[in-house]
């Protein structure tokens, strides 16, 4: 039997075929899950919406998680659709491009609150959603963070801050729901070239780094995150929670 038969998924944070959101997606449907996709507004729609039919899913709803009665209308129709909800994917996150170059130095209020409303609160805001129809089911929930969280890298700025906070908030969570039996994990991914990496200034310098240095000399895919996130979205992580699993090719354990 497939791993995860029977079992019903929402996926927040597919934007092309290009995005992780999308090979996670992919992943969980080879192992049997019934998925729920969200997008955020009209020209996404257009593309997240045959993806989501090609894996045979119904309900594909708009949510731009700085709304809260777009997260709301989510967690209502899946209520209704399903009665109960297994796994969650937080894969998203938005910071404005100017912030994403130059010194950190320079990052604005605005651009600050933006940056860490949508990419780290954006994951409280779910996990409440998503906890009272967990209940129950052993329910699982990832989000995505980079190692910009742990070391200063080049431009990446106020969206190393927003992580920071985000893989706090996942053990904060963690432990809030691990009584109700419900879990919350966070890979920390190596770069991969996505829609949202590419806003990142000088984003291949970064590949190139990773390429040289990384103790399997090369880059992530899209695939690898997608198969560890299989791992910590099924039975095989039961007793892993409050967990940041890195899967960069070992980048983050070099020292000189
Ligand atoms: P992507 O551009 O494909 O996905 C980013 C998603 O964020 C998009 O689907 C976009 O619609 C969504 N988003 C932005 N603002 C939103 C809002 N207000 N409401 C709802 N959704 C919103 O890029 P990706 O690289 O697949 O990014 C997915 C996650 O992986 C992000 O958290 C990103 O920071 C993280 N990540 C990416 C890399 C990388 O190098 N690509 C590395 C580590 C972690």
């Amino acid at each position: 039997m497939a791993l995860l038969s029977g079992k019903k998924g929402v996926i927040f944070g597919v934007a092309n075929e290009k995005s992780i959101a999308w090979a996670i997606a992919q992943a969980l449907h080879r192992e049997g899950m019934e998925l729920a996709f969200t997008y955020v507004g009209e020209a996404l729609e257009s593309r997240v919406r045959p993806l989501a039919e090609s894996l045979g899913s119904r309900i594909i709803l708009p949510c731009d998680v700085t709304v809260d009665a777009q997260i709301d209308s989510v967690f209502d129709t899946l209520k209704k659709e399903w009665g109960g909800l297994d796994s969650l994917v937080h894969s998203l996150a938005f910071a404005k491009k100017e912030e994403l170059k130059g010194e950190f130095l320079n990052t604005t209020r605005d651009g600050f609150k933006l940056a860490l409303d949508v990419s780290a609160y954006s994951l409280v805001a779910l996990a409440k959603g998503a906890a009272p129809l967990m209940e129950g089911r052993n329910g699982s929930i990832i989000t995505m963070s980079y190692y910009g969280s742990e070391k200063v890298i080049s431009n990446y700025n106020v969206m190393g801050v927003a992580k920071a906070a985000l893989e706090a908030s996942a053990r904060y969570l963690a432990a809030d729901l691990g009584p109700k039996g419900i879990r919350v994990n966070t890979i920390s991914a190596g770069p991969v070239k996505t829609l949202a990496a590419m806003g990142i200034s000088g984003f291949k310098a970064i590949l190139d780094m990773v390429e040289a240095k990384a103790p399997l000399r090369r880059n992530i895919t899209q695939e690898d995150v997608a198969k560890t996130a299989l791992y910590l979205l099924s039975d095989l992580s039961s007793g892993v929670t409050g967990e940041l699993i890195h899967v960069d090719s070992g980048y983050s354990i070099m020292g000189m």
